[in-house]
């Protein structure tokens, strides 16, 4: 049984001083409705200036939220300006970063090569790499639904041994931020490919422990169909995850 896990990637909204507002409503509404995090992880993936602050207040109040980080290097340390090692992140009780966002990819120019090594580099760190792929509305009209995100995912798990931990997304490009999302049909249908593929590199054990997320356009309106999914194991949301309320509902899908 893969336990569910709802992730908020606040993309490059909310401060520090915002992030402590949001992290404790959300904390406090999620006790209200008596959430069981053990049924259903829920995860905040805030900017790197938020990490501290979300990280004190988390251990102050006993919160049961997880941390993520968006990115981190491929590197471990030295002289890249501007760069934040997996190293960093697991000082601050970091548990899971995303590596390979089609923001990354697109606006950063990250191709599967340093997707890779930004993979071996979570894991060096003891971080968990929530591994993005997804295809554009032009790769799937001309490569079809499964074979980039597919390809996507094999390069990324190119230095990666089996059984190391991993969470991989499947966010198609054409559904982000759009506010029209997959189908729950067409989300399966690549998570089911992206099992596949994961059972093919690593083995039937570890595909059958990875969790595969859907991400683009989630909403609490259309979560629980997704998680209706056999394949699918979770969400990554971006715009829905900075309102409180609508991000609490999506973490709170089963009721
Ligand atoms: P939206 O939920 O805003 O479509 O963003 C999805 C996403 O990119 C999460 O990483």
């Amino acid at each position: 049984a893969r336990t569910p896990l709802i992730a908020g990637n606040w993309k490059m909204n909310l401060d520090h001083l915002q992030s402590i507002a949001f992290v404790q409503k959300l904390a406090w509404s999620l006790k209200d409705a008596k959430h069981d995090y053990s049924a259903v992880e829920a995860v905040v993936f805030p900017p790197f200036t938020d990490l501290r602050s979300v990280q004190t207040l988390l251990d102050a109040d006993k919160l049961q939220l997880g941390l993520g980080a968006q990115d981190l290097s491929a590197h471990d340390s030295g002289a890249y300006t501007g760069e934040i090692s997996g190293a960093f992140l697991a000082k601050l009780d970091v548990t899971y970063v995303i590596v390979g966002h089609s923001e990354r990819r697109t606006l950063h120019a990250e191709d599967d090569e340093v997707v890779a090594a930004k993979v071996a580099a979570a894991h060096r760190s003891g971080l968990v790499p929530v591994v993005c792929v997804g295809e554009t509305a032009a790769d799937l009209e001309e490569h079809g639904p499964s074979a980039v995100p597919v390809a996507q995912l094999k390069a990324a798990l190119a230095q990666t041994p089996a059984g190391a931990d991993i969470v991989v997304a499947y966010e198609p490009v054409w559904a982000i931020g759009s506010g029209t999302a997959a189908t729950a049909e067409q989300a399966e249908q690549v998570c089911a490919a992206l099992r596949d593929a994961l059972r093919e590199v690593h083995g039937a054990e570890s595909a059958g422990a990875t969790r595969i997320l859907y991400g683009g356009s989630v909403k609490a309106s259309n979560i629980a169909a997704f998680m209706r999914e056999p394949n699918v194991d979770g969400a990554l949301v971006g715009g829905a995850s900075l309102d409180v309320d609508g991000f609490a509902s999506i973490v709170r899908f089963p009721s």
